[in-house]
């Protein structure tokens, strides 16, 4: 069969990976040409910082969510993916059939994201290739692959992807295909049917190797060396407010940074500043005012108009890139900071704090709509016996696990699932009444169940199992959230006392299980 599309894909990104496991399983992989490229050219299996760690962590949560049939597992560092894809660009010309091949790239992939393993380390790729009965080539291969592999970074990182993965291209009609879609688009774009535009959240995984910058203003380019920016960033310049409103329009992903040029916008450039700062979408966007020169009042009106920072003299190109890379830096910080004061380090689920915050949040919605919504608090069973005759360290595999399946439960995207502490979890689910939510209870109580977890010293079952209390209201004046979150507490309290392993709903104790 002809290929039909390229595939720019990196061994270290979940959401390829994910496409990757996707593309199989609607038996399209023959139709694609792959094309290995560096998501993170820095990326390296020797160390991750905290930060990388989030990253990674915040990465895999929106993939299990996104695509919930994919296994995968958080790996403890991202490894750099060079030798991999000189692997595979050195084995597609020895072979003639792409299969093999496709069975390697899936072992990759699953080295990495399903048993954690270090595939930058070529004693790992020699064991995957001898799997698949392929012979690892000669050394200097990679030094071979190079200039090929650099041609597809640069398509890659060239302006029709914006350095967006995953990133694929339909030859026969130039059209890209970026991000995460689902089966529906995605077996669409392979028969050739015309795609949507796709929503943020499905469009892009979080990672943009270059950030881009938005440059507003006539003689933006005269203030700071453009051309060289270029080099370092995706730079898009508009004339003005106008122009700036349409090119947003037509976007699927917002800049990380918007300069906005004082001299030639004017009181017109700090109203847009303005604008932009109070419009939530643009929270963490960061937004630069350009001044020609030093003053102190303009400086000031920069700032009370929620600029991030004012400038002026952008013109050494170093320089203004310091200056603006300072800003970039702190932004990524401070987005991925957030992140990980709402996860569990543990379970990687939202935390408590996460919990009261979205449950406050969707209590004043649904207060508002009138609709229903609805507390699940969920128990693991006995699991202070599972902890002293197992030990600590494979409770804590228990308590992921328990977490791991819990979550593959919850498929509305408003549905949050959070470690309330301890052994304890907690799912807030919008706009569900009472019996939705013990339909849902059930479902999270035979997701444990089926996990199988061996659990000889439970007096419920021989597996471990859980209890849950679940508590349902339309939002009220009179009532509070709080009282919410009590009422699924009294019910599991109820579950348990009846025998654990169930469901009670608050108030009637409406369903019972056998061990
Ligand atoms: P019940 O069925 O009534 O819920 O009994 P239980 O044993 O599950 O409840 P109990 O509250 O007596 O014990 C909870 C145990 O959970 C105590 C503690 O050892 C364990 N635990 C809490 N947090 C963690 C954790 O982060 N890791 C591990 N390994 N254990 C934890
Ligand atoms: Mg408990
Ligand atoms: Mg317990």
């Amino acid at each position: 069969m002809q290929k039909k599309f390229l595939f720019y894909s990196d061994f270290n990104c979940p959401f390829c990976f994910a496409l990757n496991e996707r593309i199989l399983m609607l038996g399209d992989s023959a139709k694609v040409l792959w094309r290995g490229i560096e998501h993170m050219p820095a990326a390296s299996s020797k160390h991750a910082t905290l930060v990388d760690q989030t990253q990674l962590i915040n990465e895999v949560g929106v993939v299990r969510k996104r695509a919930p049939e994919v296994a995968l597992v958080t790996p403890a560092f991202r490894p750099k993916t060079a030798l991999a894809n000189a692997l595979i660009w050195k084995l597609a010309f020895q072979l003639d059939s792409s299969r093999p091949l496709s069975e390697l790239r899936t072992l990759i992939y699953r080295a990495y994201w399903q048993d954690g393993g270090d595939i930058s380390n070529p004693e790992v790729l020699r064991e995957l290739c001898s799997q698949v009965a392929l012979e690892y080539p000669e050394e200097g291969f990679e030094i071979a692959a190079e200039p090929e592999l650099a041609q597809w970074q640069q398509q890659w990182q060239g302006e029709q992807f914006h350095c967006r993965l995953p990133a694929m291209l339909s030859e026969e009609q130039g059209k890209p295909l970026l991000g995460f879609p689902t089966y529906d688009l995605l077996s669409g774009f392979f028969s050739g049917s015309d795609l949507p535009q796709l929503p943020e959240s499905l469009a892009t995984c979080e990672l943009r190797p270059k950030q881009s910058l938005l440059l507003i203003g006539a003689g933006i380019e005269q203030r700071c060396d453009v051309t060289e920016l270029r080099a370092a960033y995706q730079i898009e310049v508009v004339a003005g407010v106008e122009e700036a409103q349409i090119w947003h329009r037509a976007q699927s992903c917002l800049p990380d940074m918007i300069l906005i040029d004082h001299m030639s916008l004017g009181a017109l450039g700090l109203q847009y500043c303005s604008a932009l700062r109070t419009d939530p979408v643009h929270r963490n966007t960061v937004l630069i005012v350009l001044l020609a020169a030093p003053d102190q009042a303009l400086e000031l009106a920069g700032f009370d108009a929620g600029a991030t920072d004012v400038m002026f003299d952008l013109t050494n190109p170093k320089i203004c890139q310091a200056r603006l890379d300072l800003q970039l830096r702190m932004k990524r910080s401070a987005v991925l900071l957030a992140a990980l004061a709402r996860l569990d380090y543990l379970t990687e689920l939202p935390n408590r704090r996460e919990f009261d915050r979205m449950l406050e949040a969707e209590w004043l919605r649904s207060r508002r709509e009138g609709v229903a919504l609805s507390v699940v608090l969920i128990d693991i069973d006995h699991f202070k016996l599972y902890n002293d005759n197992y030990g600590h360290s494979q409770g804590d595999d228990c308590l992921r696990q328990v977490a791991r399946a819990m979550a593959k439960c919850l498929r509305r995207p408003a549905d949050l699932l959070a470690r309330y502490g301890g052994e304890e979890f907690v799912a807030v689910l919008p706009e569900t009444d009472a019996e939705g939510a013990a339909v849902v209870a059930e479902t999270l109580i035979q997701a444990v169940r089926d996990v199988e977890l061996t659990h000889a010293y439970s007096l419920a079952a021989e597996f471990v199992t859980i209890s849950a209390g679940v508590a349902s209201m339309v939002p009220s004046n009179d009532a509070t959230p709080r009282a919410l979150s009590e009422q699924a507490d009294r019910a599991l309290y109820e579950a348990k006392e009846s025998g654990r392993n169930r469901v009670c709903v608050a108030r009637v104790c409406a369903s019972k299980q056998g061990g």
